[in-house]
């Protein structure tokens, strides 16, 4: 089969789209979208090549945020207006995540994008490891994970006094988050998600001492990510972390795949309704956190923030 563009071989099909398309063509169109969301969400802003902004990447050694670094350093490497830098967080998972820092350090220097450090271990005395030996509040070891890591991914953006802090979360991702939020009814988490990451920067509640939030590869099918690194030869590991088991996620991830096979476009259609409800829930939110922990000085709506709070569970 051709691409529907040229004469090239196809290497993809987009049932969305009803379009085939060859490497150059996929590897364009994956480009051209990660571009037209940082216009439209206006990431940019006022930014000024003599006051330029500073843009950190969490760079996780996977496949999406490989993806994020190498297009954003092609789009914005020589642009004086933006500094991208890196942070890499290695939360003490033996095997799995010596191996994806060895790729996101491969990525950083492919993509001359300086990277930072940080270990669970060093910043919380934490190793995930041991946490799902002995879970003391019998949760899921990802809830620990996301709490640890998102303090230490607030901790270097605040230090490095970054604008920005871009993840490499995929159209596949937030459709989840989207589905899941709507089966569990929660309009509250509907306005957040529109404050972190939907809404046009100058739409969102003011973030207060956070610093915002941006994914912009969050109009590209998991899948594609895949094959744009795999076709521009980006280090990526791809195995998945052994204490993986959100399980919920994972029963909506298979049900939003089995609709979209069967009504290609169904992604693309729950996320164009969605940012609509979620604007508009985000409408009658709360004012943003101003307050910060009193152990540890981190943003937090109450007295002691959540990633304190777990790390005395765990040393208890
Ligand atoms: S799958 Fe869960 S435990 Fe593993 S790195 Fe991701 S959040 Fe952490
Ligand atoms: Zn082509
Ligand atoms: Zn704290």
């Amino acid at each position: 089969m051709d691409c529907d563009r040229c004469s090239s071989a196809a290497v993809a099909y987009q049932a969305y789209s009803g379009q085939h398309l060859c490497d150059e063509h996929l590897s364009r169109s994956v480009r051209d979208r990660v571009r037209s969301r940082i216009r439209e969400d206006d990431l940019l802003g006022e930014a000024e090549a003599d006051d330029p902004q500073t843009w950190l990447i969490g760079l996780s050694g996977g496949k999406d945020s490989a993806v994020l670094g190498a297009i954003l350093a092609e789009t914005l490497g020589a642009d004086r207006r933006v500094e991208l830098r890196g942070i890499a967080v290695h939360e003490g998972i033996d095997g799995y995540r010596d191996e994806s820092l060895e790729a996101a350090r491969a990525l950083a220097e492919q993509a001359d994008i300086p990277l930072t450090e940080r270990s669970f271990a060093e910043t919380f005395d934490v190793r995930m490891d041991d946490v799902v030996e002995d879970d003391p509040k019998q949760m899921a070891a990802c809830a620990y994970c996301g709490v640890f890591r998102r303090a230490i991914l607030a901790d270097v953006a605040e230090s490095a006094d970054a604008d920005l802090l871009l993840t490499g979360h995929n159209l596949d991702d937030e459709c989840e988050t989207a589905l899941m939020n709507l089966f569990e009814g929660d309009v509250d988490q509907m306005a957040r998600h529109f404050d972190a990451s939907l809404g046009p920067l100058d739409e969102r509640a003011d973030p207060g001492p956070h610093v915002p939030r941006a994914k912009p590869l969050r109009d590209v099918p998991e899948k594609e990510v895949a094959l744009y690194a795999r076709l521009d030869g980006l280090p990526a590991h791809i195995t998945e972390c052994p204490h993986a088991a959100e399980s919920f996620r994972g029963e909506i991830q298979e049900l939003m795949l089995d609709v979209e096979d069967r009504h290609p476009g169904t992604r693309h259609s729950v996320m164009a309704g969605y940012e609509r409800l979620a604007r508009l829930a985000a409408i009658d939110r709360e004012a943003a956190t101003t307050g910060r922990c009193e152990d540890c000085g981190r943003p937090s709506g109450n007295d002691r923030c959540r990633a304190c709070e777990l790390q005395a569970a765990l040393s208890a």
